[in-house]
């Protein structure tokens, strides 16, 4: 059935995109009225035929002869290829680009567009040495310049080759690529982080100086100077940067809680941590940080303590999943307490009576109380959920 299915859509589609295609071009008008090229003709409808009989590689077989009779049909074999490899039909779409690409009548452009095509072939197909090779090639062309450079840089990004993504990053031109410094200052940051974890401070810091001069404000960066303090066995310093990183940029504060537990540890001071703990910025919604922070908390301040301490802080924050879970098996466990217990619940039915939003559009994420058929801001029907 799952054959059938397939066949129903998959052969007719390619078939159909492909004569239509042949319709809208010079070729089959000429060809179908011109006796001494009737030849080719035939063999593209028998091309055809073979492609609607799910025998794709017949079809490719007579496709091929036939371009070397008619070198016009160019697009059309590169149109083909290109739906084989969107079907993940690689090694088909393999097949005819390298068949074009060897044929001396291309234009330069016909060409190019050929290489660019069977690059990405090779990329999908998991080749990428043989890929690098053809982005390389129309690296300096000037219609797939901008093509080829995205593509070696997709490469190296798959095989963590940051340096080299830096260096061909560097080849495009000011706006041609947005977030283009965003990007390159991650680059380095990966690069620092390799670096850190086998101990090549000096090395980690140059780096962490080039992505804080690609661009100035990233999280990251700022993360990876504490870790790199920290590494060296500043902790002071290293809490300082992880503490200025969760003051300016609110959103990644979770992300240093650990770090932070650890770092108050590592020098033994107790008076630091109780204060960090007590006064985080957010309770964390990953597992392993809340679970930290919450160990942490109730070793210091007891269970009873810590858990009145959750409770107020969950007061003003959303409550994440994590959060929930920890509250459910404490009322679970009876860890609460009746007077708790009630608290708890008025203040979360509260929270849901004062709740601002009740439907949000699909389309386009516009929140309201009430339900319109009709979305006010991006004007789709039916539209929310
Ligand atoms: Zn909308």
């Amino acid at each position: 059935m799952a054959i059938l299915s397939q066949w129903n859509w998959t052969w007719p589609a390619i078939a159909l995109a492909f004569l239509l295609g042949a319709v809208g071009s010079r070729w089959l008008f000429f060809k179908l009225g011109f006796g001494q090229k009737q030849t080719v003709n035939k063999e593209y409808f028998k091309g055809l035929n073979f492609l609607l009989n799910e025998e794709p590689d017949r079809a490719i077989e007579v496709f091929i002869k036939a371009l070397e009779v008619d070198s016009e049909t160019v697009e059309l074999h590169l149109a083909l290829g290109g739906l084989f490899r969107r079907k993940g039909q690689v090694d088909r779409a393999t097949r005819i680009h390298q068949n074009l690409i060897a044929r001396p009548s291309l234009t330069d452009d016909q060409r190019m567009q050929a290489i660019h095509e069977l690059a990405n072939d090779y990329y999908k197909a998991g080749w990428l040495d043989r890929a690098e090779n053809l982005f390389s090639e129309l690296k300096d062309s000037s219609g797939y310049r901008v093509l080829a450079i995205e593509g070696l840089v997709r490469i190296y990004e798959q095989e963590k080759e940051w340096q080299k993504a830096i260096d061909v990053l560097r080849l495009l031109k000011r706006g041609e690529r947005k977030g283009l410094n965003r990007q390159v200052a991650h680059y380095y940051c990966e690069l620092a982080e390799r670096s850190i974890k086998i101990g090549e401070y000096q090395i980690a810091r140059q780096h962490l100086r080039n992505a804080r001069s690609e661009h100035s404000s990233i999280a990251r960066s700022l993360m990876l100077r504490g870790d790199l303090r920290s590494a060296e066995g500043d902790h002071v310093g290293a809490r300082e940067l992880w503490l200025s990183l969760a003051k300016s940029q609110p959103n990644y504060a979770e992300l240093i809680v650990e770090k932070m537990i650890t770092s108050f540890g590592g020098n033994n001071d107790v008076v630091g941590m109780k204060d960090y703990l007590l006064n985080v910025a957010v309770v964390p919604k990953n597992a392993d940080a809340f679970k930290l922070w919450q160990e942490s908390l109730e070793d210091i301040l007891g269970q009873s303590k810590s858990i009145d301490h959750i409770l107020e802080k969950s007061q003003n924050e959303g409550m994440s999943a994590t959060l929930a879970d920890y509250l459910l098996s404490a009322l679970t466990d009876n860890k609460l307490g009746d007077v708790r217990r009630v608290d708890l619940l008025k203040k979360m039915l509260g929270r849901a009576k004062a709740k601002k939003i009740e439907y949000t559009c699909v389309d386009c994420g516009f929140d309201t109380k009430a339900m319109y058929w009709f979305c006010p801001n991006c004007g789709q029907w039916e539209s929310f959920r």
